[in-house]
């Protein structure tokens, strides 16, 4: 890493811009002279650019064609220690780096010059009438003092509507100002509020907020079931944080999580804080990036790309439902945001949470072998108890055709309903059915560009491929034998289950949750809501509501197919099912009231199964390790997944195959290679797709193994090389 320098107007500077070039660029420092790290516009050919400066130029290109910066932007420059994260997560993952500035640049209008909008802040007078709503904005008002806030920020804070505000402003007791677009955030008070802890909460707060007092790095897996409290727990490690005087970060998997959450933040907090997902608008995300820059945004609660703000001072991030695989982002740079967060707090010394119910087999077995601290919560928060599970054998069910719901599970639907709670049908299947099959010439309906069938969604009226996105309306006749109105749904999707539900339960108010079935996050957000208040008497829903969502009423978990997830021969098959069976069972009993979660099942006897119904989990880790270690898989073992794809099958196959038959530098550290085969999604978007997998051991230096050996192999332009450190997924 170069040092921190200033370089004077016409100095020689190395730039990198996000574009795909990959070497820095000479320029000459522009007038009033740059430091390293300075956000700038370059010209490129002729463009404007965003670009960083990196440090000294190279000074190997004809001084007189070099060109000037054009401007400084005016935004704090990128720390030594974002440089740093973005080199070595580059280096990780094998990305180019112009890749990793555009991760960590995106925000749009960097460079503007800051806009104006409207805040409302404390005028003189009293109202003409004192309405409990007019007093509530007051108060709010009076409570932050001098500060100022959006209407939107106020009308929320106050619990008004806007109107209510803006009647304020006409008698001037509220005052309206124009103020720069990026406000700061509302200040977070770390002792604002707060529930008392029970014992084993305190303990392990106290142990959390030690940890983040230190100031240094380290990672510490909090496990709890669903239900103990982890989250009351970690907001005070998030206080200790921001007593210090550091930034926070709360990675959340969904956004849909956030809504509860951000209010629980409110609660402990006093006020809201800085969000980053795709949900944001484009000017909000300008303010988030823009004040988290200048340390005007003390907690920020994102997505996994928030892991590339470029926070001044942090000092804590929390990863919450670990185990998730929505962190590991599966297209453009592939990275695991779990690890990446381990990765930059080691680097800017923070600490780590890693919150779950159900841990990843990597962070169980960090935290057993001592790289983790682990702090564990054993019983649930309160009265609330973890559910009776129990399987339901589906072969002495005898189901008509086209019916999944067992006698069994009716009848404790029916009981919840008589007792006016609330029961959760799981089917991890968004749509109608799954294949559409027509009677007469047994065809599947299958997408044009994947090797995938398409999933009819009655709702949208079209069938929905879930590879690419594809649509077309149902055919009236089917597109082989051209025989009209034999096509038929076979198997089960949310959709379908919702009919048969209605059928059985006629009187019962029913709703459906599956991501594809609302057109914002924020109708989401209100539906989830709702339900949470009683809206519903039964939720259909997809693994949507698997994750961390409080139904208070909600007793019954039924669960449809718990053989989905075991068939495939996914090296986390038995993990994930184990992990969401577990997480959708904790949605039961929250309360009071001990829930009950029913498994149908074909196989009762299977081992995961049965690691399920008995809630031993430290037995079912131990096992899945011990089989792990015995192949040598991760966390035992190293792997990377290359994808090839091209538009041509001949081509990539022939490419893979030249590549396992060199693989001199692979072999030099010991590692294997197996391929190459047809992916298990064969073509995907009209690309044909050819797997190979790489298998090296714990310690070997796997990454430049990779880089030396794949650079000695001509790419055609029609072919996609993709390399997946730690693959997650064998699609
Ligand atoms: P987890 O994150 O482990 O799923 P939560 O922190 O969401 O658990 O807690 C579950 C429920 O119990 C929440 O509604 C939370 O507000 C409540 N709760 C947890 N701890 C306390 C406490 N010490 N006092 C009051 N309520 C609590
Ligand atoms: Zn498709």
């Amino acid at each position: 890493m170069s040092e921190l320098s200033f370089y004077d107007q016409g100095a020689l500077v190395g730039v990198l811009t996000a574009q795909p070039l990959d070497r820095m660029l000479d320029y000459k420092a522009p007038e009033g002279g740059c430091m390293t790290g300075a956000f700038v516009e370059v010209p490129l050919g002729p463009r404007k650019v965003l670009g960083v400066v990196w440090g000294p130029g190279k000074g190997d290109y004809d001084r007189a064609k070099i060109r000037s910066v054009i401007r400084v932007l005016d935004a704090p420059p990128m720390r030594d220690e974002m440089r740093q994260f973005l080199l070595r997560v580059g280096e990780y993952t094998l990305t180019p780096i112009s890749a990793m500035l555009r991760l960590a640049t995106r925000a749009p209008g960097l460079g503007d010059p800051p806009s104006m909008r409207k805040v409302y802040r404390l005028g003189v007078g009293t109202p003409d009438r004192d309405t409990a709503a007019r007093r509530r904005v007051l108060e709010t008002l009076q409570e932050y003092g001098g500060l100022a806030f959006t209407l939107r920020e106020l009308a929320e804070m106050a619990g008004v509507s806007s109107s209510v505000v803006k009647g304020l402003v006409k008698q001037g007791v509220v005052r309206e100002e124009d103020s720069p677009r990026d406000l700061p955030y509302p200040h977070l008070d770390a002792d604002f509020g707060g529930v008392d802890l029970a014992p084993d909460q305190q303990k392990a707060g106290q142990q959390l907020v030690a940890r983040v007092a230190s100031g240094s790095y380290g990672t510490t897996l909090l496990k709890g079931v669903t239900g103990s409290g982890k989250t009351e727990v970690y907001l005070e490690a998030v206080a200790e944080c921001l007593r210090k005087g550091r930034q926070a970060l709360v990675l959340l998997p969904e956004i849909a999580l956030s809504a509860e959450f951000l209010n629980r933040v409110q609660d402990r907090f006093g006020a809201r804080p800085a969000e980053w997902h795709s949900g944001v608008t484009m000017t909000e995300r300008r303010r988030c990036w823009r004040m988290v820059g200048e340390g005007a945004a003390q907690l920020v609660v994102g997505a996994r790309s928030a892991l590339y703000l470029p926070f001044r001072d942090l000092g804590l991030i929390v990863v919450d439902e670990e185990h998730d695989t929505s962190y590991k982002q599966e297209d453009g740079v592939l990275y695991s945001a779990r690890d990446m967060a381990v990765m930059r707090a080691s680097i800017c010394a923070a600490q780590v949470v890693l919150a779950s119910a159900t841990p990843s087999l990597e962070s169980w077995v960090n935290a057993q072998s001592g790289k983790y601290e682990l702090c564990e919560l054993t019983s649930r928060y309160g009265a609330a108890q973890m559910p009776d599970m129990a399987a339901i054998d589906m072969r002495a069910e005898t189901l008509p055709a086209s019916r999944w719901i067992s006698d069994t599970l009716r009848r404790a639907v029916q009981t919840r309903i008589e007792a006016g709670e609330q029961s959760l049908i799981f089917l991890n299947r968004r749509g109608y059915a799954p294949v559409t099959i027509c009677r007469a010439c047994g065809h599947q309906i299958g997408c044009d560009n994947c090797d995938a069938r398409m999933v009819e969604h009655r709702f949208l009226k079209r069938l929905v491929c879930h590879q690419c996105g594809e649509t077309k309306p149902m055919p009236m006749v089917c597109p082989s034998c051209e025989v009209e109105g034999k096509l038929a749904p076979v198997g089960p999707g949310v959709e379908r289950l919702s009919e048969e539900v209605a059928e059985l339960f006629p009187d019962a108010r029913v709703a459906v949750l599956s991501s594809d079935l609302f057109g914002s996050a924020r109708a989401l957000k209100e539906q989830i809501l709702a339900i949470a208040q009683g809206s519903a008497d039964i939720i259909i829903g997809t693994q949507l509501v698997a994750k961390g969502h409080n139904f208070p009423l909600l007793t019954l978990v039924g669960v449809i197919d718990a053989d989905l997830g075991l068939q495939g021969s996914d090296l986390r098959a038995a993990e994930r099912t184990f992990q969401l069976m577990r997480q959708v069972a904790g949605r039961a009993g929250r309360t009071e009231k001990k829930g009950v979660a029913l498994l149908q099942t074909y196989q009762p006897e299977h081992p995961v199964i049965r690691a399920i119904l008995s809630g031993d989990e430290d037995g079912f880790w131990r096992a899945e390790a011990n089989e792990r270690k015995a192949v040598g898989v991760p966390p035992y073992g190293r792997l990377a997944g290359i994808v090839l794809s091209s538009t041509s099958v001949q081509e990539a196959f022939d490419l893979g195959a030249e590549m396992a038959r060199n693989i001199g530098p692979l072999a030099q550290i010991g590692a294997q290679i197996y391929g190459p085969a047809a992916a298990p999604i064969a073509r995907i978007r009209g690309r044909h797709r050819v797997r190979l997998l790489v298998k090296a051991e714990k310690g070997a230096p796997l990454q430049a193994a990779l880089a030396k050996w794949v650079a000695q192999f001509k790419i055609p332009n029609t072919t996609r090389l993709q390399i997946d450190i730690d693959p997650q997924s064998f699609y």
